[in-house]
């Protein structure tokens, strides 16, 4: 478990530390102020996987959903799904954020933003977003093999390693896990 992380200083740890799937859902709800219930799921409980608190999880979201659908429809339509996710509303279950493989296998339709961009984005959206996170020519190379052969998660891996200029021998198994060894490197 890490220690909180503030709503300061969210955007630069999105892009330093965040796994692409992360990284595209935070992009495409600041860019559209709007994400559809499969985006506000996986990149929900793993905001809250990497430690920010409810409150702060509240205004983020509304700060964005606000601009686009005004503070009172989120108050009356968003906001209960965030507690929920926080184990605040109905059976109080408290959610873990989803696995690697179970973001591999979703399947979203058009307009969707969830899902594993190694499994869902074509190959020229990929580079492009790999080129994006300041991955080399030939890693993205490396990445692409992977992904051709349908390894996503060691194309993730690929990205981590070329990313950070560091090893990651114990291989990406949950986008929670990349942020964690990511923020060891960083710090
Ligand atoms: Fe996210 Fe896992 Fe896909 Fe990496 S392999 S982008 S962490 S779902």
């Amino acid at each position: 478990e890490f220690a909180e992380i503030s709503l300061r200083d969210i955007d630069d740890i999105a892009k330093s530390s965040f796994p692409m799937c992360m990284r595209h859902l935070f992009e495409k709800l600041r860019e559209e102020h709007h994400l559809k219930h499969g985006g506000r799921m996986q990149l929900g409980l793993f905001l809250k996987g990497v430690g920010l608190k409810l409150d702060d999880a509240l205004a983020f979201w509304k700060a964005e959903f606000s601009r686009k659908v005004g503070a009172e429809r989120f108050d009356k339509e968003y906001s209960y799904s965030i507690r929920h996710n926080y184990g605040r509303e109905g059976k109080r279950t408290d959610y873990t954020p989803y696995s690697c493989q179970k973001i591999i296998s979703s399947t979203p339709g058009v307009g969707d933003h969830h899902g594993c961009p190694y499994r869902h984005f074509s190959e020229e959206n990929l580079t492009a977003a790999l080129s994006r996170m300041g991955v080399n020519s030939r890693a993205v190379g490396d990445v692409m093999n992977k992904v051709r052969n349908k390894h996503y998660q060691l194309a993730c891996t690929l990205t981590f390693e070329a990313v950070h200029g560091s090893s990651c021998d114990s291989g990406i198994n949950h986008p929670n896990q990349y942020f964690s060894d990511s923020q060891i490197i960083m710090k």
